[in-house]
């Protein structure tokens, strides 16, 4: 059976997936759990842009999603960006709201820069080393379940960058450091529709990741449109398997449930 823990419905500004046909596909394509993580971007610039997601109105389609298709698991998640910007009012905002799982992402550098885009600017290396100790610093304030699309900024880019050694070194303390606070590693397989052709993170890192003693993952498609949905599915479990892992993980009832590959 399968799983995706990354997918975006009408709920998110930049997606045109309607809740139910994805629950309906996700079913016919032999789906065991499914869950929506939704946008919920805290900062300034962001709140005026987008607004603000209603999590009443959300969480009353998801269970009501629950009632009408038993037969498949349905998580209610969001997908967090910059987390380690946002915290009081986060907290605010989410008090008393029992969420089933939160990706952590990072889109936004504190530069201003984004990184979830094309990338239509010339991206440096301070910009790169930037996105690497933005995301150490998240892992380390916590207060979610996955690191969202590692390696990020690669989606996009037209051309190929030199990976400098200290770069290698804050990749292995961000994957230590996600070991240590058993924070799951994201798959992100958005990468397969993009220049980049290759998964976020790529091999490998998921290779290195598994080397350093890393077991909890998860495979997600980031889907916006339905047609997205399950596609690379396959060719992502062949790459984990290649990489040595035989199992996946999504969270449901505030537990890690595995499922072989
Ligand atoms: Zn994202
Ligand atoms: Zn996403």
């Amino acid at each position: 059976m399968k799983i995706d823990t990354h997918l975006h419905s009408v709920y998110s500004f930049d997606s045109t997936i309607k809740t139910e046909k994805l629950v309906k596909k996700a079913i016919e394509r032999n789906y065991e759990y499914i869950c929506f993580t939704d946008h919920f971007d805290l900062l300034p610039q962001e709140l005026s842009k987008y607004g603000i997601l209603s999590l009443k109105r959300y969480k009353t389609e998801i269970d009501s999603l629950r009632d009408k298709f038993p037969q498949i698991k349905i998580g209610f998640g969001l997908e967090m960006g910059e987390m380690h910007r946002t915290r009081e009012l986060r907290e605010k905002i989410l008090y008393g709201i029992k969420l089933d799982y939160i990706i952590g992402s990072i889109h936004l550098l504190r530069n201003e820069k984004n990184l979830s885009t094309p990338i239509n600017f010339s991206l440096q290396d301070s910009d790169i080393m930037l996105y690497y100790l933005e995301t150490l610093e998240m892992i380390e304030k916590g207060g979610f379940d996955t690191l969202g699309h590692l390696d990020i900024f690669k989606r996009e880019l037209q051309t190929s960058i030199k990976q400098h050694e200290y770069i290698q070194e804050l990749l292995d303390d961000i994957l230590l450091s996600l070991i240590k606070r058993e924070i799951c590693l994201e798959v992100n397989y958005s990468g397969f529709r993009s220049s980049c052709n290759h998964t976020l993170p790529d091999f490998p890192i998921l290779t290195r990741y598994k080397n350093l003693g890393g077991e909890l993952i998860t495979i997600g498609s980031d889907s916006h449109r339905i047609d997205f949905f399950d596609k690379y599915y396959d060719k992502t479990v062949c790459l984990l398997k290649d990489a040595q892992f035989d199992k996946i993980f999504y969270k449901y009832d505030n537990k890690w449930i595995e499922n072989k590959i």
